[in-house]
């Protein structure tokens, strides 16, 4: 993790070494940047009247959503995750004009990157520069966000991996991104839109220590990084001229903030995705007047030279305590604490900057 980061808020925050502390002493520090910055102006993208483009089916992605949680538990190495990987690559192939697997190690265990590439409107090739959005589908083995009753009892990571295991469903935190990028896929397979697109299943994202190896984290992010190490091997993804990571898009009461990270290493993304989302009527949820720092799979992207933002429910701690998605690492991360209008908010919104983009 970065040293920018660490003082504020970390998506991977491992609660056992507060456990003991009061919730609020996560706050950030001093010397952190305010979580709350002044209000800036968003050019707001006129509607193109001429643009016509599949609607988002939101009640296809809450099935996906649905199914994917009903293998159980994804975390790395269980059966669970086994299982939604050969359905995430059954529904890509589907859809997608080329599917690529991306497969390494860690600690012995397998991690798979399923990524779809889908050409521009009238071409048999991929795109140089396509659009990248991307979402993790693993599952964390451990519930240790702040409102989780498990966390009181202390996690450890150690050589042998967790102390012990309390595995979340992962409805949001997991299920909720690939939900929706697997009914985005089916639309652009309907109507290809004029630039080219790659979708990207990472894993690994949420498996071990957000704090280890001297806080650049270890057995986490290990999708991402791969995908952003191993770009210059896979001419078929071409050099994305921006990325859009979903993460934690299903919960019920959604709102996204202005994630300070991507704002610093992509603000020309964030602000055509806000703006779009707000030409779309959807400014209730994208509130581009509050911020948070996170640390995501967004940063391996971002440090590769693509500038990439993440939308995420913001994590339950400062002011966002109640208004951030609650049930964060926890076992009650459950399809019932999600909805198909969030996802429609999301999906519609991501869809509507992909039609509009000109190569
Ligand atoms: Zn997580």
């Amino acid at each position: 993790m970065r040293n920018s980061v660490r003082v504020g808020i970390l998506l991977g925050f491992v609660w056992l070494s507060i456990a003991s502390c009061q919730r609020n002493s996560v706050e950030p520090s001093a010397n952190a940047t305010p979580n709350t910055v002044a209000v800036q102006p968003i050019s707001t993208p006129k509607p193109v009247e001429t643009l016509k483009r599949p609607t988002f089916e939101s009640d296809n992605a809450f099935k996906h959503l649905e199914k994917q949680c009903a293998f159980g538990p994804r975390y790395l190495g269980s059966e669970g995750h086994t299982k939604c990987l050969e359905f995430l690559i059954a529904e890509m192939k589907k859809y997608a004009d080329k599917v690529i697997l991306q497969e390494s190690k860690y600690r012995g265990m397998t991690y798979t990157n399923v990524i779809g590439v889908f050409y521009p409107e009238g071409s048999k090739e991929p795109s140089k520069t396509p659009v990248l959005l991307l979402s993790h589908w693993d599952t964390r083995p451990i519930a240790d966000g702040p409102n989780s009753a498990e966390a009181q009892k202390g996690f450890r990571y150690g050589a042998k991996g967790w102390n012990r295991l309390a595995p979340i469903p992962g409805a949001n935190d997991g299920a909720s991104g690939g939900a929706v990028l697997l009914e985005l896929a089916r639309i652009l397979k309907s109507q290809p839109p004029k630039v080219g697109v790659v979708l990207a299943l990472v894993d690994g994202e949420d498996y071990g220590d957000f704090r280890g190896n001297n806080g650049e984290g270890d057995g986490v992010f290990l999708g991402s990084r791969l995908l952003a190490a191993k770009l210059k091997d896979y001419p078929e993804i071409g050099q994305p001229t921006f990325g859009i990571l979903l993460d934690m898009v299903g919960g019920k009461n959604l709102i996204f903030v202005k994630e300070e990270n991507s704002h610093r290493f992509a603000p020309g993304t964030n602000e055509k995705v806000f703006g779009t989302a707000q030409s779309l009527g959807y400014g209730d949820t994208f509130r581009f007047d509050e911020s948070q720092w996170v640390d995501d799979d967004h940063m391996p992207l971002n440090r590769a030279g693509i500038p990439t933002i993440d939308l995420i429910h913001p994590l339950p701690f400062a002011e966002f305590e109640q208004r951030g998605y609650v049930y964060w690492h926890t076992q009650q991360d459950l399809p019932e604490k999600c909805s198909a209008k969030s996802l429609k908010i999301v999906g519609e919104t991501v869809a509507e900057v992909l039609y509009r983009e000109t190569p």
